[in-house]
Order: structure tokens, then sequence, then C-alpha cells
């Protein structure tokens, strides 16, 4: 096992996608073992000495961001050690540390599909688990939760849990009393339900329950063909009918937004777009041999009528697929270089909210943000009433401007039942506004079901939750 401490080697593992800066440690571990884990967490655990697991640092919160203590970077978990074919569909073992591309690149060759996929690809699988990560096609399939069906985990103390779905043996701890908000997504704090399996304790954890090390997932059959489209408009309000009429009349498996300052951005690497366009969406659709042209003209149908430009782009093979979700994939990355470029903390919403408050958020979003004075974009899965804002300050002082209008669209997305992450997580750029979704007896009870599994406080320190709250009862 490699351990690293020279500051110049451990610099990478210091940050995330949050753009916290601050972070530090005293040294990375590199396990290649589950024993080799379970090992370092007991020594840790004994000497009370704080441990973040780190998986590709894609996150936008600053879960894997250390405050002291030792790294448990999962690069070297790195196997895939099955992709089994059945029936109707299969499943896959694979280690903590694959690249979720690799992954599902392996899955696509095997005739398979493993629904999940965040924009960004180049997250560990154990990373999307630990933050119930959700993406395009989570619109038609559901989150990450949806496809995992065992889960080897090593608690603090070192010992080794290995759960099957339906196993509930784990869940002998005392479990939060609140509810789940009925959004459609959900990645704040600790997952509970009335059937819910000990794995789904794990799901969405970021880190602070146990260290994920190996993952089975679920796998579906591959669709025989696909739909794509990249559809510009001229009036935003034709986009959002579309949207509207899209959700309850197609069966599209993603359903994505980009509002006029989202296109702007993407203007300077795509030229092409057209210069009349204030909005896109888009889309996939699965189809069959014989479905595909009642697909296409399902499709046609509805974007004529809601005056959709003719000059949109399309796709119905694999490479010019790819170069339609590259452009979805560009704007994230876009926002992410402005945050670095200012050296500014990431101001990005995760909301979402049920169905029928979706609109009232969305109205919120844009009346604030014209008349705020500020750079901004929003874009994101609008399907699932989940746009992402991204504030885009240049200084510190538009950067407080910026957090006080994110603290008015989460008071707003609470007021109406909504979750303060469908996606990202919490992690320790958004824990203090946990408070505005959760009472403090239900953070508390958080906070007890944490102790339950690391009575010492060693995993994930800082993530959803204060430290304070730790040491309350
Ligand atoms: C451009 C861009 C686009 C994105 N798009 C999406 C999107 O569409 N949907 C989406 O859901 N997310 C998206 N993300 C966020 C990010 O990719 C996901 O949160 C991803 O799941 C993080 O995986 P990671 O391996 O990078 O984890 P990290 O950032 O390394 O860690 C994330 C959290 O998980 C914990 N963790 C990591 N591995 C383990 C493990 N093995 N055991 C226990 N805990 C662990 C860490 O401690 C931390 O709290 C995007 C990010 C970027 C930069």
């Amino acid at each position: 096992m490699q351990t690293k401490s020279n500051p110049d080697e451990i610099q990478s593992y210091l940050t995330d996608a949050s753009f916290i800066r601050d972070g530090y440690a005293d040294r990375v571990v590199l396990p290649e073992t589950i024993e080799e884990i379970s090992e370092i967490l007991a020594v840790a655990n004994r000497d009370r000495i704080p441990v973040t697991v780190s998986g590709a640092g894609t996150g936008t919160v600053g879960g894997r961001v250390p405050f002291g203590g030792i790294i448990l970077a999962t690069d070297r978990l790195n196997r895939i050690k099955r992709i089994v074919r059945e029936d109707n569909g299969g499943y896959g073992l694979a280690e903590a540390g694959v690249v979720l591309s690799d992954f599902q690149r392996a899955v696509d060759q095997q005739g398979l599909l493993y629904p999940p996929d965040p924009t960004e690809r180049g997250c560990f699988l154990g990373g999307t688990v630990a933050t119930n990560a959700s993406g395009a096609r989570t619109f038609k399939y559901g989150p990450t939760r949806n496809y995992v069906q065992s889960l080897k985990v090593v608690l603090a103390s070192g010992e080794i849990l290995d759960l099957r779905r339906g196993d509930r043996s784990a869940l002998d701890v005392p479990l939060p009393s609140y509810h789940m908000p009925a959004t459609r997504k959900n990645a704040s704090g600790y997952f509970v339900a009335p059937e819910m399996d000990a794995v789904d304790l794990f799901i969405g954890s970021e880190g602070t329950l146990g260290v994920i090390c190996e993952v089975e997932t679920r796998l579906l059959p591959k669709p025989e063909g696909l739909l794509s489209g990249v559809v510009f408009f001229e009036n935003e309000a034709d986009v959002l009918a579309l949207v509207a009429d899209a959700r309850a009349h197609v069966d599209a498996r993603a359903l994505e937004f980009f509002d006029h300052e989202s296109l702007n951005f993407l203007r300077e690497k795509y030229p092409e777009i057209p210069d009349k366009a204030v909005g896109a969406i888009f889309f996939e659709h699965e189809t069959r041999a014989e479905t595909e042209e009642s697909v296409l003209n399902e499709w046609m149908a509805l974007l004529d009528q809601h005056h959709a430009f003719p000059d949109s782009w399309f796709a119905t093979n694999e490479q010019d697929q790819a170069r339609l979700r590259e452009f979805r994939h560009q704007l994230p990355v876009l926002m992410n270089e402005w945050f670095a470029r200012y050296n500014q903390r990431k101001v990005s919403t995760d909301m979402s909210v049920p169905d029928e408050a979706f609109s009232g958020l969305f109205r919120l979003y844009k009346d604030t943000l014209r008349d705020s004075g500020l750079r901004y974009t929003i874009f994101g899965h609008i399907g699932d009433n989940h746009v992402h804002v991204n504030i885009l300050p240049r200084d510190d002082s538009e950067a407080t401007h910026a957090w006080e209008l994110y603290l008015r669209f989460l008071k707003y997305a609470a007021s109406v039942g909504g979750t303060l992450s469908a996606e990202h997580g919490v992690g320790k750029l958004k824990r203090d506004y946990l408070r505005l979704f959760y009472n403090d007896d239900q953070l508390r009870e958080m906070a007890a079901l944490k102790r339950a599994f690391d009575p010492n406080g060693i995993l994930g320190r800082g993530n959803i939750f204060s430290e304070e709250l730790l040491l309350e009862n």
C-alpha cells in the first residue's frame, strides 16, 4: 500500500470541484484491498485520527476535502471483477475506484446498460454511490440507488460488512424518524424509508458512515437504438411548454434545459448555435427497429407544435450522440472554469421540488437573477424539476450578493417541500443550509445514526452536518 505525504504529491487530493481551497491533511493512503482498508480504519479509530474518503474529486460540495487527519484514496481499488449477462439484463461487480466511464464502456461492450450517468463521467463508481449520483437518464431510470444490488463496506472500527439488497441486519441502529421529501430526486442527508435495506443507508452517506469498497450493480439490456437532439427555440415560453408536453406524453429518457445565458457561454465553443436561439433542450429517447420512425415523427410533431428551430441538431448514431452529450457536458465544465478563474467557491443550486412547485421556483430564479446585475446560467435536469442555477461572481462583493440570492432560493425550496440537494450532496459547502430543510431534532437524529456506525466520529468529518452536532450528546 502506497502512502504519500509530500505536500506536492498530496495537493491534488485537497480540493474538488467545489473550489474549497483551504483543505489540509497529514498524508494520503492508497489501499489496494479491502483488508488494507480495514487495517487503516482500525488504527485510525483507535488513535482518533480523522479519515476523509476520496474518490475522483469531481464532487461539487467539498465532500472529499479534508480538514486534518488522513485521506483514504480509492484510486487503486480499480478492478472491474465481473459483468454478467442474464436473460433480461445482468449485473456488474466492480471496486469503488473504477472510473464510471470505464465501467459504462465495459457494460456497453456486453450489450448492457448501466443507467446512472452523471454529466461528469470521470467520477469513480464508489463516489457515485456515496453521493447517490444522478444524471440526464435519471428522468427515466431514477438515481444510482435504484441500481445498487450489494455493497462491501468497511466501518470506522475496521469491521467489514457485506450487504445485499433485502438484507436489513445492519439496520439495528437508531433510524431517523423524518420522511423523505416528495421530490423526484434527493441527495441530502441520510435516507430512510419504511421498506429500506441496509445498503440504502450507505448510498448517499457521503463518506460519513463507512468506506464503500465494492459495488454490485443491476444492469439493463442495452436499448437497440437512440434518438437524441439539441433543439433550439426563439422564445423561452415555448421551451417550457414543450417540456411540460414531453413530460406528459412522451417516454423520453432525458430532458435537459439550457437558458439564454447558458447558450451564450456555449457559443464560445459552439459558434454554430443559431443566433436567435434564447433557449434549448437536450433530449434522448430509446427506440427499437419497429418504433424508430414513430418516435421520430412524435418528436417532430411536438417540436413543430412548440416552434422549435428547424435547423436543430439530431443524432441517431453513437458518434453523433457522443457529440451532443459533449455539448451538454461542456456547460458545467465552463462554469467550473469560471469559478477557478475568479477564485470563487462554487455558487450553484442543486435543489429540486415537487412537480407542482417547480414553475414557482423557476419564476423566482428568473425574476431574481434578471434584476441582480450578476452573471448566471440556468440549465440541467428540468424533466426532474431540477435545474442548476450557477451564479458567477467576479469578486468577493458579487460573491456575497450571490450567496444572499442562493439563500433566498433555498428558503423558497424549503417552503414548498423541496430538497437542498437533488444529486450533488451536502458535503461541507452546503451543510449549514441543511437546517432550512430539517429541524434540530431531525439533525440530531442524523448525528445519532452516524454515531451508531462511527462512535469516534472519524469518518468524513464536517460532511452533512457540523462536528459540533456530533459532540452535542
Ligand atoms: C462538470 C461536472 C458535472 C457533474 N454532473 C453531475 C451530474 O449530472 N449528476 C451528479 O449526480 N453529479 C454530477 N457532478 C458531481 C460529481 O461528479 C458526483 O457527485 C460524483 O458522484 C462524485 O464522484 P467522485 O468519485 O468524484 O467523488 P469525490 O468527489 O471524490 O467524493 C464525493 C463524496 O463521496 C465520498 N466518497 C467517495 N468515494 C467514496 C467511497 N468509496 N466510500 C465512501 N465515501 C466515498 C467522499 O468522501 C465525498 O464525500 C458533476 C461534477 C462536475 C465537475
